[in-house]
């Protein structure tokens, strides 16, 4: 694969780069990125993936674009509301960088079809954008299960936090958090707000974790937590371990398919 004029105007600003160069920017075209849920932290993600050239980018998301989204999910525009997010994500993205192949996927995840997706395009890396905790524990147990690495998220208020799964190098979600909340006993983003920002910061981080994956360049936050306070404008990074007892990274795992947990009744959308 060579570079067009146009791909080395493009991204020359990462060719320079030692730790990218050429190969690396090949790399990243040759890649594919799976994001479920194009809203707060999805949208911002899969933006900065597409600037990048990352060369596949499937988008999985069943809702519609709302005036109340466009405060945060910058990939949407006002003219866009009603329209499916991942279509309207795959426009902006066109727009934006042509040489991204975008695929979208007009669906909730559930333990049907996730593992399906995933094998889809052979992603080699899932960004978790959603905002409920059914579709967090699916997903990490669909990314455990089909040995992909992947980067959690979560937002609410001024709080954010992240981690990174990478198969056998340290914990996954499941190993720190062994199991949902009662439906409703969290707020959601309708029902308690989030700083548009958030979102920006946040995945952001997942679209980094994503590159240097995907470059195999620097630490990743495998093994590590995450967490920013937009109020205090402070970031901690706590490590963590693997829980020998988990029930689906362990030796021993005790959930050998996945689970659909219930859903929060107010809302089952994209943050
Ligand atoms: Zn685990």
């Amino acid at each position: 694969m060579s570079f067009t004029n146009e791909q080395l105007e493009r991204y020359s600003r990462h060719i320079i780069l030692k730790e990218v160069g050429a190969k690396g920017q090949k790399k990243l075209l040759e890649s594919k990125v799976l994001i479920i849920g194009t809203g707060g932290l999805g949208a911002p993600a899969a933006m900065f993936l597409a600037a990048a050239g990352v060369g596949t980018i499937g988008l999985v998301d069943f809702d519609v674009v709302e005036l109340s989204n466009l405060q945060r999910q910058i990939i949407h525009l006002t003219k866009d509301t009603g329209k499916h997010k991942v279509l309207s994500g795959k426009e902006t993205i066109n727009e934006m960088n042509p040489d991204v192949n975008v695929v979208t996927y007009k669906e909730w995840v559930s333990s049907s079809n996730i593992i399906d997706i995933i094998k889809d395009q052979d992603y080699d890396f899932v960004i978790d954008g959603t905002d409920n905790f059914p579709a967090k524990f699916l997903i990490n147990d669909a990314c455990v299960l089909s040995k992909k690495p992947f980067s959690h998220a979560g937002i609410i208020r001024f709080q954010g936090q992240t981690m990174t799964y990478l198969p056998d190098k340290g914990p996954c979600y499941r190993c720190i958090f062994q199991s949902p909340p009662p439906p409703d006993a969290v707020p959601t983003c309708k029902k308690a707000g989030v700083l548009g920002v958030m979102g920006g910061i946040i995945g952001t981080i997942q679209a980094t974790e994503a590159i240097k994956y995907v470059l195999g360049v620097g630490d990743l936050l495998n093994g590590y937590f995450l967490t920013y306070d937009a109020l205090k404008m402070e970031f901690r990074k706590v490590k963590l371990s693997s829980n020998k007892n988990c029930g689906v990274c362990s030796e021993n795992p005790t959930l050998t398919g996945l689970i659909d947990y219930e859903q929060p009744q107010c809302e089952l959308k994209g943050n």
